[in-house]
């Protein structure tokens, strides 16, 4: 049984924080991911890994990567969870060698004999056994246990109740994902667009064919009706996980690592999402009898998320609610227009790197790592030169603000609505 907590001056306290882990699809996102709070990041490799076009890491990449995280006490893992057919195999020892001389902590696999081969050339090489073995039972963890991985990603597939039931009967450590997008399927087993685009979803090449908008037919006497059309679109994919509600019982259950999906992703959800679970497992292990769940972590996750969310397989069997019909997205609630690349203490001048276009007289609102909110009403923009502008319309863009705040770099900045 895993301890979770003790009891100290007549108080309970969490005695094993879960790591929070976070996706990064690049340099730049791994930094944002790391300083809004990641325990661990991430990433893939140039070679077998999923999700192919997410920008993936050459070995030097990684390298810095590593680096970086280290530096602020964080730990990168490496997928390597493509299921590989025997064309793919070549180069796999070489590459294993150099994710470990890389310094990564773990790599995130599936395939029984990248498992073996990183066991053999790599056995100091921790081994994370990715969700798509799509485990959902204690004999099976222990199955993979007992052939050199260290930790299990959970499949999605299960409802809280099985987690715990699975927790208590297993050894290893077990890695549950919390938020982002969902299959249909059993995570990564289907083939819809293998199908639709000749594109293999399980050696990086899912071209989401499960959110396409399709029209439906349907035959009945001899006769085809279409029943969905352009403006009824069907679509057959789910709501995208959120799990805000069970991170206190997640914790309780005894998980090791809470993931967080979305290589693809953008700086501004990486950093806002990461931030908000960050300060939620903060504030329940901190007081987890007097914790009070409130909708703040709900409000701060909806102002990153563009898509319909819901909670899985996690309060139990998915319904009609998990899934979403005639509808793709929605909007965010506030809208991402920059990033603080410096701040100049002696003029109160912010460095602002453009994101959206932004006028003068629009509210706006720094959030720095730590959950640190300032809010601005903007009143002149000037470009690098300092010449005044009507607007901050141009992408990437250099623009000086004054603020009445100090500011540190890579803080987000987004119009407030
Ligand atoms: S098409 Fe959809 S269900 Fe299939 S693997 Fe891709 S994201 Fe998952």
């Amino acid at each position: 049984m895993r301890e979770i907590s003790i009891i100290e001056n007549n108080k309970r306290k969490i005695i094993k924080k879960p790591e929070l882990l976070a996706p990064a699809g690049s340099l730049e996102k791994l930094k944002f991911a790391v300083l809004y709070g990641a325990d661990a990041v991430f990433i893939g490799g140039k070679e077998f890994s999923l999700r192919a076009r997410a920008s993936n890491f050459s070995l030097d990449d990684i390298k810095e990567a590593v680096d970086f995280a280290k530096d602020h006490g964080s730990k990168v893992y490496v997928t390597t969870n493509i299921i590989p057919h025997n064309e793919n195999l070549e180069n796999l020892e070489t590459y294993l060698k150099g994710l470990y001389e890389a310094g990564v902590a773990a790599i995130i696999c599936a395939d029984p004999y990248i498992v073996s081969t990183a066991r053999r050339v790599v056995p100091n090489l921790e081994l994370h056994l990715s969700t798509q073995q799509s485990i959902t039972n204690s004999k099976g963890i222990e199955f993979w246990l007992n052939n050199g991985v260290s930790r299990v990603v959970l499949a999605r597939e299960l409802t809280m109740d099985e987690i715990k039931d699975v927790s208590d009967n297993t050894e290893g450590d077990l890695e549950v994902f919390i938020h982002g997008g969902m299959c249909v399927s059993y995570s990564g087993r289907c083939t819809l667009s293998n199908n639709m685009t000749d594109r293999d979803a399980n050696r990086g090449g899912c071209a989401h064919s499960c959110r396409w908008n399709y029209s439906l037919y349907s035959k009945s006497g001899g006769n085809d009706h279409l029943l969905s059309d352009e403006t009824i679109p069907f679509s057959m994919s789910s709501k995208d996980l959120m799990a805000v509600n069970h991170i206190p019982g997640l914790i309780e259950c005894g998980v090791d690592s809470l993931k967080i999906e979305g290589r693809m992703k953008s700086i501004h959800y990486i950093a806002t999402v990461v931030g908000t679970y960050r300060k939620l497992i903060d504030d329940y292990c901190e007081n987890p009898d007097d914790f009070e769940l409130t909708d703040y972590y709900l409000q701060e996750i909806a102002k990153a998320e563009n898509r319909l969310t819901a909670e899985g397989f996690l309060s139990g069997e998915p319904s009609v609610n998990e899934q979403l019909y005639n509808m793709r997205s929605e909007q965010p609630t506030q809208e991402f227009i920059g990033i603080v690349r410096d701040y100049d203490e002696e003029t109160g001048y912010v460095t602002v790197e453009q994101r959206n276009k932004f006028i003068p007289g629009e509210e706006i609102e720094f959030n720095a790592p730590g959950m640190v909110k300032y809010n601005l009403i903007v009143d002149k923009i000037f470009d690098e030169e300092f010449n005044e502008l009507d607007a901050a319309r141009h992408p990437r863009q250099i623009l000086k603000l004054k603020v009445p705040f100090k500011l540190r770099p890579y803080t987000i900045v987004r119009r407030k609505r």
